[in-house]
């Protein structure tokens, strides 16, 4: 029983839950949600996902809260940057509103593997869409299917919110500046699996990317976009290889909320030097602050915490962005969806 569970130590990993969602596309149109109880799918063996990689996926989290609601954060935004993936490798939008209905949906059926409020565990939500239409030559599907299915997963930082290490990797490349790093695609995390691992390897939380073209400047880290403050002013990258993040997206609202100054913009790696703070930002850690970046294979090294903790400002935003995912402070944006 999900009751039983260790809400702190679970992880972040798959477990299952009591229901999927499913949504197929045929014959030019979208059909009804169909909730499922089965892990498995039944595909054509030529589908265009597992030979030409036609797949996207999104993530994003729901919380039991003090109040006993359930807030989700900024589906309308996972909502629209899927239909952006799609419009990038031709699959057919899914509308909001039926994106909505289905995390709605995938979320209340599967209400008892919520983890309760104080625990810092949440239920992580994930549609995946992919092509399912038989395709030899390489062209899109006729056929799709997106599938949302939902998993609790432990608070991020087991040990408190703490700053960690970072790697930058020159060998490897994510994305490239007109490829497919702005969608959230799972061919740009097969392209990053050398890369991660390496950085893992050798004990770093995450490697970390420079622009492909020119590497000089600085791309994102992993599966998060990269901040940083400097002389007091967020700063973050503007490229066209990194992924929108909607936390990043929130974060710069949030500072700009709190009279912090925010700068979009291209930033060269040795722009490190004079940040007082940085952090990788997504929805899995929120913020995970930046103790220290290397940049071994140019001899470099970049401390940005020097006592090894997350800096104020950095703490400031991550705790503001936490209270209004977990309804605790003004929404005054309208971003979350309560149920
Ligand atoms: C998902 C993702 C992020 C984070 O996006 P959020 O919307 O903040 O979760 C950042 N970079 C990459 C490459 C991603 O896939």
């Amino acid at each position: 029983m999900a009751e039983e569970l260790d809400w702190s130590n679970i992880g972040f990993g798959y477990r299952k839950t009591d229901y999927n969602v499913r949504c197929y596309y045929r014959d030019g149109k979208w059909g009804e949600i169909e909730v499922n109880s089965e892990e498995t799918i039944n595909i054509h063996m030529a589908a265009t996902a597992l030979h030409y990689g036609q797949e996207a996926f999104e993530g994003l989290k729901a919380y039991k809260c003090k109040d006993g609601k359930i807030r989700i954060f900024r589906p309308d935004a996972n909502a629209e940057r899927l239909q952006s993936t799609c419009r990038g490798i031709l699959m057919p939008e899914l509308p909001t509103e039926k994106f909505i209905d289905m995390v709605k949906k995938v979320v209340s059926m599967n209400e008892r593997f919520i983890p309760p409020y104080g625990t810092g565990a949440s239920l992580y939500i994930r549609p995946v869409m992919f092509g399912t239409g038989a395709q030899v030559g390489v062209r899109p599907a006729g056929e799709y299917v997106i599938i949302m299915f939902v998993t609790p997963v432990g608070p991020y930082f087991k040990g408190g919110f703490a700053a960690t290490p970072y790697v930058v990797t020159r060998k490897f490349d994510r994305s490239a500046p007109l490829g497919t790093g702005i969608y959230k695609v799972g061919g740009n995390y097969a392209a990053s699996l050398q890369a991660n691992n390496w950085a893992h390897e050798q004990g770093y939380s995450c490697e970390f990317y420079l622009d492909a073209k020119e590497k000089k400047y600085i791309d994102e880290a992993g599966a998060a976009n990269f901040f940083g403050i400097k002389h007091g002013v967020y700063v973050t990258p503007k490229s066209t290889s990194i992924l929108p993040s909607i936390t990043n997206r929130s974060l710069m609202q949030i500072a700009e909320d709190m009279g912090i100054k925010v700068e979009r913009r291209q930033i060269a790696i040795e722009e490190l030097e004079d940040m007082e703070e940085a952090g990788a930002c997504g929805t899995a850690a929120v913020i995970s602050p930046i103790s220290r970046i290397d940049d071994p294979e140019v001899g470099k090294s970049y401390v940005i915490a020097k006592d090894g903790k997350p800096g104020p400002i950095s703490e400031k935003l991550y705790n503001a962005i936490r209270a209004i995912q977990l309804g605790e402070a003004e929404d005054k944006h309208g971003w979350v969806l309560t149920l």
